[in-house]
């Protein structure tokens, strides 16, 4: 018997409307009215100051709420995410997709395409396509440019406070009393402020989005399917609508509105997709480990016959395997993994949870060899190289894994516990003014100017004799200065 663990979804009727979310306009009651919504796109907000915008958005985001920090889920979001902005008209602009660790079924667009997805959604969707529909009516909010319309609606205000303002109210999209206490600690916090979603931005959203899912070849009627799961968890879960819900109801206008134009738009046979829900078991099982002893939940050999399909019941076995893994049954999981390895050796997700539980078994050499064949598969995987990297740094191969790291930021990778393991090589190799300067890049990245800048100095210190260093050092610091400069200024 497989016991699906029913989830605690506290805050669903409310995130039910939140999921047409994005498209603030923020206005202060009473002061501001409400602006003739033009063609404001690009003209308010030059390009660099979205990028910023975005930016400190994903700070405050990252500051207030848990993001996901599994590199296997990161690089499946963003991987989804990036397909369908291919199908969107703003296929060349930047796009940042994450995963907020909270059960609240929600999703949202900030600034400078910065879409956040809950975990609470992705476990709520069936299949790919659903989850696929969010994302699209999401990044055609960021298309349509609605925020920025909203933007133009507090106009009166400094870019900043409002800037600041809105990133609250996105909070809000996670999680309620988040956003109030960050409105509070804004400057606009002696304003009432409130989120309207005009019926116009969600229609258009849907609209666009359904482009974007076709462009994409997902079924558009995805989206009504998914309208139709959020209508009957806020019904099932609600306990009275909350004030947002009523005032932008998921209405059945809405809903046979999106069903009738789905309809206009040709049909796609989509399988079932085995990474998306082993991305969904990977993120159930960090939901039920707040959860004491749900984790024990035993799958039946006989899954086969509990009419899973094909990818649901290798999921299960995947979800058997990890939670072995995490209780330190490592020679199950080991025989489990192996198992699905030999019958889906394409299926990476399956390579990584066995070369980590080969780690776990202490056959780190077994482990260096997995990863390095799923690497020469997958060179640009982060999920994949990190791992390797250490157990390569475990395995005292210092040459081999420093070399892969340089590789990895040569090509463009800016993940900072890149730069921390680079800096961990160098150390083991006692070329500490390497490791000092790698070590100071990672604070920088993390935004952590005064520890970047302490570590600098000690690698200018360090380095004193070695010209081309300290020159390098020298230039490093004069970035992170003015930055801080910069903060100063701002704040
Ligand atoms: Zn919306």
């Amino acid at each position: 018997m497989i016991t699906r663990v029913k989830r605690d979804f506290r805050v669903v009727t409310l995130s039910v409307l939140l999921f047409c979310s994005g498209s603030p306009s923020v206005y202060a009651q009473g002061s501001i009215n409400l602006p003739d919504f033009g063609d404001s796109s690009g003209r308010l907000i030059t390009p660099e100051e979205e990028r910023k915008f975005g930016k400190r958005f994903y700070e405050f985001i990252n500051e207030k709420a848990t993001l996901n920090k599994d590199l296997e889920v990161h690089e499946y979001i963003e991987s989804l995410g990036q397909h369908l902005v291919k199908g969107s008209d703003l296929s060349q602009a930047p796009f940042h997709f994450f995963v907020v660790m909270d059960p609240a079924i929600n999703a949202f667009a900030g600034p400078g395409g910065y879409i956040g997805i809950n975990a609470g959604l992705i476990l709520k969707s069936n299949r790919e396509g659903e989850l696929a529909s969010v994302m699209a009516h999401e990044i055609a909010h960021v298309t349509q440019r609605h925020l920025y319309r909203a933007y133009e609606a507090s106009k009166q205000l400094s870019v900043p406070a409002t800037m600041a303002t809105i990133a609250s109210l996105l909070l809000g999209f996670v999680s309620p009393e988040l956003a109030q206490a960050a409105l509070i600690a804004t400057q606009a916090g002696n304003i009432q402020y409130q989120i309207n979603f005009t019926r116009d931005n969600e229609q258009e959203a849907d609209r666009v989005g359904m482009q974007i899912l076709s462009q994409s070849e997902y079924d558009p009627r995805n989206m009504v399917a998914f309208f139709e799961t959020l209508q009957n968890a806020s019904r099932l879960y609600g306990s009275g609508p909350p004030e947002f819900l009523r005032t932008h109801p998921l209405t059945t206008s809405r809903i046979a509105d999106a069903a009738a134009r789905a309809e206009k738009f040709p049909r796609y046979n989509e399988k079932d997709n085995l990474t998306y829900e082993l991305i969904k078991t990977k993120l159930e099982l960090v939901e039920q480990e707040d959860k004491p002893r749900q984790s024990s939940v035993v799958v039946d050999s006989d899954a086969h016959n509990t009419g899973l399909t094909g990818v649901q019941s290798l999921a299960e076995q995947y979800k058997q395997a990890l939670i072995y893994s995490k209780t330190d049954q490592s020679r199950q999981a080991l025989s489990l993994l192996r198992t699905l390895v030999q019958q889906h050796p394409e299926q990476l997700l399956f390579t990584t949870a066995l070369a980590s539980a080969e780690v776990q078994a202490g056959n780190i050499t077994k482990a260096v060899s997995i990863w390095k064949k799923a690497y020469q598969s997958a060179p640009l995987r982060l999920s994949i190289l990190m791992p390797y990297v250490q157990a390569l740094l475990d395995n005292q191969q210092t040459a081999e894994a420093r070399e892969l790291l340089q590789h990895a930021i040569w090509n463009g990778a800016r993940l900072p516990a890149l730069y921390k393991a680079l800096a961990q090589a160098y150390y083991k190799q006692n070329q500490k003014a390497q490791a000092h300067r790698y070590l100071g890049e990672y604070h920088h990245l993390r935004g952590e100017l005064e520890e970047a800048v302490t570590q600098l100095r000690l690698a200018a210190k360090t380095a004193q004799d070695n010209f081309y260093m300290t020159e390098i050092v020298a230039e490093q610091l004069k970035q992170i200065r003015k930055e801080i400069k910069g903060r100063k200024e701002e704040s």
